[in-house]
């Protein structure tokens, strides 16, 4: 029913998913520590966000500049020491938006986006630690620099616009094994003298752990499946048709 929201055990999921990271680690002999948990937001109601935060988790995933703009400013009143990363695709014109809101920004895959950012950063005085996004899958629709390209994508982005670049996060094909993008991922990040990897989701984040991811980003585990958003035109607003 519209407006009602699955009872979810926000703080029973978070313990349980750090406790399969602190396992995958265990298993391959890395400290647990190595690994940030970042409880991915995007579409989830407050309530349950707000129950993380009372769990103690303070790293959170966005992909919307908009819904984060809506909801961060007055968590983090409330809960001080929130860190909040930008996991989606970012426009260039809300690159300043997204400096002024976030902490960290997982998603650069563009030159336009880098030199955007920079500026956002100089004119705010805010500098950002940020992760280039990767396309490990080499898939033509998705967003993120292909493998072959990141070395030289990376040093643009450090020595051209000083952006101060910490790791590199990818997305990897639905229905592929994420051990293998993981493998290549911090490959790519050991040889830029990166320390961030961040791959790995609610579906397969104990395999990225194992093989090396350093930030996992993971949604539903932790919250429950997303709402379905509204759809335009269904409902009783006026005009649909009915
Ligand atoms: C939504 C999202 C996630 C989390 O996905 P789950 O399957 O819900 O864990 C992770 N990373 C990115 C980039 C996302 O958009």
């Amino acid at each position: 029913m519209a407006g009602t929201v699955a009872a979810v055990n926000v703080a029973a999921n978070l313990a349980e998913v750090r406790r399969r990271i602190a396992e995958a680690c265990r298993e391959v002999g890395r400290d647990p520590a190595e690994v940030t948990l970042i409880a991915v937001s995007k579409a989830q109601p407050q309530e349950r966000i707000v129950a993380a935060l009372e769990a103690g988790q303070r790293v959170f995933g966005e992909n919307y500049v908009q819904e984060a703009a809506r909801r961060w400013p007055e968590l983090r009143q409330r809960y001080p020491g929130v860190e909040l990363h930008m996991i989606g695709s970012l426009q260039s014109n809300k690159a300043a938006d997204a400096v002024a809101l976030f902490d960290l920004i997982q998603t650069v895959d563009r030159e336009r986006l880098a030199r955007r950012l920079a500026r956002a950063m100089e004119r705010l005085g805010r500098r950002l630690p940020v992760m280039v996004e990767v396309n490990t899958g080499e898939e033509p629709q998705k967003a993120g620099i292909a493998p072959r390209e990141v070395d030289g994508f990376v040093r643009l982005c450090r020595e051209t616009y000083g952006l101060e670049v910490v790791g590199l996060m990818a997305i990897p094909p639905v229905g592929e094994d994420v051990a293998l993008h993981t493998a290549l991922l911090r490959k790519l990040a050991a040889r830029n003298g990166l320390r961030a990897v961040s791959i790995g989701m609610s579906e397969d984040f104990e395999v990225a752990v194992r093989f090396g991811a350093t930030h996992v980003r993971v949604g539903t585990a932790i919250f429950g499946p997303r709402p379905p958003k509204p759809q335009p035109g269904s409902g009783s607003e006026p005009g649909s048709g009915s």
